[in-house]
């Protein structure tokens, strides 16, 4: 507005910003981008990855499955706040989830807020919907879920990662007892298996592919349930998920 011939003190008036603000905007346009924090490694100049690093291929796999994106406080401020749900059925979620958010928001403080059954694990940040691209109105199941190449590529590089961090959000693992009748007498057996539940076909299409891609068996339990309870198949997820990881 200054420069298509508005006075400062015009300016002020119809912006309602001070004409001091607007002053220092007008000689020094510079600072108005490339501030501490006004760019993130996705809407710098010349777009970086977040960290290639594991955390982020985990914390995606977090956000996917049961997490998500809101503004935090006034919409205006365009602060977001990134909510984790850690249920307790998981012991050392809510460590790795706080670990795994300093990982990848290094300085950040990451707020804990404790619910029945589970403890919310919430980071702000301007840059989430950068770092989160499938944040979108609605709900995950009501719209296309797609990663972006950058995505695939740290997904590529560490899947075991995003396997775990969908699973410990949408995820359980479970021990049917089955009674079986041996030489006439009755014997428990145990058989863990794990369950990922959700409502958007492509999150369980991601897992599926990811799953195939590390060799792990699964199936469809039913629509919005994929089982995996092949032997070979629980005990690898077991050496990396749970329940003892
Ligand atoms: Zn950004």
């Amino acid at each position: 507005m200054h420069r298509s011939g508005l006075s400062l003190s015009e300016v002020s008036r119809q912006t309602g910003v001070s004409r001091a603000a607007v002053r220092d905007w007008a000689n020094h346009p510079e600072a108005l981008t490339g501030r501490a924090g006004e760019t993130c490694a996705r809407c710098a100049p010349v777009p970086a990855f977040p960290e290639p690093n594991p955390a982020y291929s985990y914390l995606l796999g977090l956000y996917l499955g049961d997490g998500y994106l809101s503004y935090a406080g006034d919409p205006r401020k365009e602060v977001w706040a990134l909510r984790i749900f850690c249920c307790d059925g998981w012991p050392g979620l809510i460590r790795e989830c706080v670990d795994t958010l300093t990982a990848v928001l290094p300085g950040h403080r990451i707020g804990t807020v404790p619910k029945t059954g589970c403890t919310e694990v919430v980071a702000r940040w301007k840059h989430w919907p950068c770092y989160f691209p499938q944040h979108g109105p609605g709900k995950k199941h009501e719209r296309r879920i797609e990663l972006a190449p950058w995505q695939c590529d740290i997904v590529d590089r560490f899947p075991e990662n995003l396997v775990r961090g969908l699973i410990h959000s949408d995820g359980c693992r479970i021990t049917n007892r089955v009674k079986r009748t041996v030489a006439g007498r009755e014997k428990w057996y145990e058989y863990p298996r794990y369950f990922f539940s959700n409502r958007s076909q492509d999150i369980l299409e991601l897992l599926g592919f990811n799953l195939d891609r590390l060799g792990v068996e699964w199936k469809m339990a039913n629509t919005g349930n994929l089982s995996v309870a092949e032997r070979d198949s629980v005990a690898f997820l077991d050496s990396f998920i749970g329940p003892k990881h």
